[in-house]
């Protein structure tokens, strides 16, 4: 694979904005890869050129179907200089599970790997240092065909950009405040919900504006046929501790299987804490907090590694979770993985690609 996916590169610089300036997803690096596909001829002509705007026709399916996948990983750089990756195969390997899903064609796993190591090499100077910060990698496909039929698309564009960010929510690691959605829904199974693809973050947007209007930062997804299930926020897995045990939504086809959820639960298992998988409906939830059983609750992913949160309004009832504080064990999963990926503690899962060195 390897030899096939010869890169041209084109050099550029830019001015980094400072640190404390980052937020999530503001700033681009110097560079950003891409490749096209057509078919009969595959992937071909990957290049890093410089960041620059994408010129596409106004008939390209992407715009008018939505085709289109997308990832999103983190890149640290360790105290010694090493360039880490968190886990980017389960990203490569979901975005062909998504590729899968959309009739867009799947990616060949080992180039797009090469492809992540080669643009961040080139940019590694933009990964920052400061604690909470990182480099986030977000990986997509778009469906390039002008051709205004509802049918796959025959030509596709395979890009990577990076963005230096800070801390995901502004509040922190704080507890955030999230809204039970009883109306909207995000997705249900046989749909795309498994798939990391924009229609399902367009139309979750709504509801999401409404309860930012109420002053709730994310919105909790029930799932789509009872409006009773547990399923996910926003763009977050959940977990809840009840009685010393791990409960979070199985995975049911509507979900996202989540690599940083994936992650919690082996860390959980490591630690010989029960993690237990199944539907889990909001009545319960509410009734073992009644009960004073409702320990913690926390969401996970990529971009937030660890939120805890600490309020939820179901249908105007208001749930307050550990006093709307950042509980212990929230606290210890979000030390250890953010360790992990800084390289600061040891990683005994092999989660961490290594990815300096490659070219410059
Ligand atoms: C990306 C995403 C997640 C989290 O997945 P990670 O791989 O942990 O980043 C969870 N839910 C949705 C809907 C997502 O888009």
């Amino acid at each position: 694979m390897l030899q096939s996916l010869e890169i041209e590169l084109t050099k550029t610089k830019k001015q980094q904005p400072p640190a404390e300036q980052l937020g999530f997803g503001n700033y681009y690096t110097d560079h950003m890869f891409i490749m096209n596909y057509e078919d009969g001829k595959g992937w071909n002509t990957p290049r890093i050129v410089p960041y620059q705007p994408i010129v596409l026709d106004p008939a390209a399916k992407v715009f008018h179907y939505g085709q289109t996948i997308f990832e999103g990983l983190k890149a640290y750089k360790t105290d010694d200089g090493r360039v880490l990756l968190f886990r980017p195969h389960k990203n490569i390997q979901r975005m062909n599970r998504s590729n899968e899903r959309l009739s867009v064609p799947e990616l060949i796993i080992d180039d797009a790997i090469e492809a992540l190591k080669q643009l961040l090499a080139v940019d590694q100077n933009w990964i920052p240092t400061a604690p909470g910060t990182s480099l986030y990698i977000r990986p997509f496909i778009i469906a390039t065909q002008p051709q205004l039929g509802v049918a796959p698309s025959t030509h596709y564009q395979f890009i990577i950009i990076m963005s230096p960010v800070g801390a995901y929510y502004t509040e922190g690691v704080n507890p955030v405040k999230i809204f039970v959605e009883s109306e909207y829904v995000r997705s249900v199974k046989g749909g795309v919900g498994e798939a990391k693809t924009a229609g399902n973050y367009a139309a979750g947007l709504k509801a999401q504006e409404i309860a930012k209007e109420k002053g709730y930062s994310q919105v909790l997804w029930l799932d789509g046929v009872h409006r009773k299930y547990i399923e996910e926020v926003g763009s977050m897995n959940v977990f809840f501790k009840i009685n010393g045990i791990v409960h979070t939504p199985a995975l049911n086809g509507s979900i996202l299987d989540g690599v940083t959820r994936n992650s919690i639960i082996q860390l959980l298992n490591h630690w010989n804490i029960t993690v237990e998988e199944r539907p889990i409906t909001i009545e319960e939830l509410y009734e073992a907090n009644r009960k004073g059983e409702l320990e913690e609750a926390f969401g996970t992913g990529t971009a937030a590694v660890i939120s805890p949160i600490g309020e939820l309004n179901w249908q105007g009832e208001v749930l307050v979770i550990n006093e709307g504080r950042t509980g212990e064990l929230s606290k210890k999963l979000y030390d250890t993985l953010t360790g992990i990926q800084m390289g600061k503690i040891a990683d005994p899962f092999g989660w961490m690609v290594e990815a300096t060195g490659i070219r410059v």
